[in-house]
């Protein structure tokens, strides 16, 4: 195990971070592909390119790993990005432990490619396989299993941090603990995270035990998940759309990994892409709505029970690659709020009939609740209570607007939106939704910066105007 900050020897490299569609961007773009921004994107292939690249970089930089967050956390107006996806090397791994100590930019792709054959499986998962270790710890993210799991940085035991400076600090709850707070969640600022060690879990199948049930409003949904605690994973899909009878219908989703021996070979790589930018009129009120009905009832009864396999369980998405351009060039924005316990029922409500009502809604979207076990990091976003996402496409005039009014009434409900998803929040929100937010920026290293940085701390609260 690497408890120094020597750079330790690489197990092996492994195959690419992501598919790459046959028709890469020209420009680094978030997965919401707004904002639209340049900036010099610089390769980090080896632990010791930085900080040297710094001699040659323009500005201010930022460590970006595969864009999969949806605003401009991950981008830099005119600076310079440093993609980390040259440095994913495994470094070592103890099969006793679970414990794996990888490169910052390897995927998690990559990372169960190696671990599922072995019989291990990621001990917090997104809803997307192609992001990085490193953009992980850096959202601190959560997956299904936040009730028994919490998020991402509860099991990463340890990382390296490089200063512009050229420092190093190794980071765990007992060495440089406020580092380590500091840059789980730390959106990328406190420096760069070159190495990490993170817990597997022990899995004897790739299946999933899963059931889905269908419901009608926050009760059946609040009923459903107290009958199903037991249970690993669990979310939801929300009919956003509908109104009257129908309004807070959706499908609870839930599994376990199987617990019959069964196959644990590597995924295949996804052969869909999609073709090309979809046009503005594809995602209206019509197409959503008829999309909803078919998704509500297309399980056929309202209880079923089957083995998946851990990929259409997981990342259902991820099948076709570049689906974000469904939203057409103008992008997608992505709304994800947290409310407490106490609030949770009467904020979902008010917040849905405000997104019904706007006939802005999209198909994707997710209601889960969030436990209580406590993030490690000091700015990260989850809390007990429910979450719920829902993507946006961007219409000039109405998107934004309807973003401030659903920004203000999560503060209201005393809720917060998530940094990974966020295009619009504006500095006096999120100032009040993270009010950790000036402890933090005293970890900050004095050469890094992010468009979301800028955006959230400029004391003029300027929005988004599209
Ligand atoms: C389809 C889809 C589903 C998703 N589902 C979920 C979900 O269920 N739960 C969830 O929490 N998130 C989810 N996300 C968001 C995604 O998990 C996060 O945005 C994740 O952080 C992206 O990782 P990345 O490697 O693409 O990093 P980027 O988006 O490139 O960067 C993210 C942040 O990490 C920082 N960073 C990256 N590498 C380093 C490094 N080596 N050192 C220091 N800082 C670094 C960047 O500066 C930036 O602030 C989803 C995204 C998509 C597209």
């Amino acid at each position: 195990m690497p408890l120094s900050t020597a750079e330790p020897e690489a197990l092996a490299s492994p195959t690419q971070a992501a598919p790459d569609p046959p028709t890469g961007p020209a420009q680094f773009e978030s997965w919401g592909r707004y904002p639209k921004y340049n900036a010099k994107v610089v390769p980090l292939n080896w632990r010791g390119d930085f900080p040297a690249v710094l001699a040659s970089a323009h500005g201010s930089v930022l460590p970006v790993g595969l864009g999969r967050s949806y605003g401009d956390v991950c981008l830099l107006k005119d600076g310079t990005l440093l993609q980390t996806t040259g440095m994913s090397r495994f470094i070592d791994f103890d099969p006793a432990t679970g414990i794996l100590t990888a490169e910052s930019g390897i995927s998690l792709a990559q990372i169960l490619d190696f671990a599922v054959p072995r019989g291990f499986f990621l001990p917090v998962t997104p809803g997307t396989k192609y992001v990085t270790l490193g953009g992980a710890i850096a959202n601190d993210i959560h997956g299904k299993n936040h009730e028994v799991a919490g998020s991402f940085g509860n099991h990463v035991p340890c990382f390296e941090l490089v200063r512009s400076d050229g420092s190093r600090k190794l980071c765990s709850r007992t060495e440089n603990p406020d580092w380590y707070a500091a840059t789980i969640g730390g959106l990328g600022l406190t420096g760069l995270i070159s190495w990490a060690q993170l817990r597997l879990r022990p899995i004897v199948s790739r299946g999933i035990d899963y059931e889905g049930i269908q419901f009608h409003g926050f009760d059946e949904f609040l009923e459903l998940k107290r009958t199903y605690s037991h249970v690993e994973y669990t979310v939801s899909w929300l009919d956003c759309v509908s109104t009257g009878k129908n309004f807070m219908r959706g499908i609870f989703m839930l599994g376990d990994h199987a617990k019959v021996p069964g196959e644990l070979k590597p995924s295949p790589e996804p052969k869909l892409v999609f073709p090309f930018d979809a046009p503005a009129f594809a995602l209206n009120r019509f197409s959503v709505s008829a999309f909803n009905t078919v998704f509500f009832h297309k399980q056929g009864k309202a209880h079923v029970k089957a083995v998946h396999d851990y990929e259409p369980f997981f990342y259902p998405l991820d099948a076709v690659l570049r689906w974000n351009r469904l939203y057409g060039s103008r992008g997608l924005v992505q709304f994800q709020y947290a409310l407490p316990w106490e609030s949770s029922k009467e904020g979902t409500i008010a917040l849905l009939q405000a997104i019904a009502k706007s006939g802005l809604a999209s198909f994707l979207a997710v209601l889960k609740a969030f436990g209580d076990i406590p993030s490690l990091g000091l700015m990260s976003f989850p809390m007990p209570g429910i979450m719920f996402a829902l993507d946006f496409p961007i219409k000039p005039g109405i998107t934004f607007p309807l973003l401030q009014r659903l920004g203000d009434m999560t503060l209201d409900y005393g809720g917060r939106l998530y940094p990974a998803k966020d295009a619009a929040m504006t500095a006096p929100q999120f100032q009040t939704f993270y009010p950790e937010w000036q402890r933090f920026a005293r970890f900050r290293d004095p050469m890094l910066t992010s468009s979301f940085w800028e955006r959230v701390t400029d004391s003029t609260g300027a929005k988004p105007t599209l």
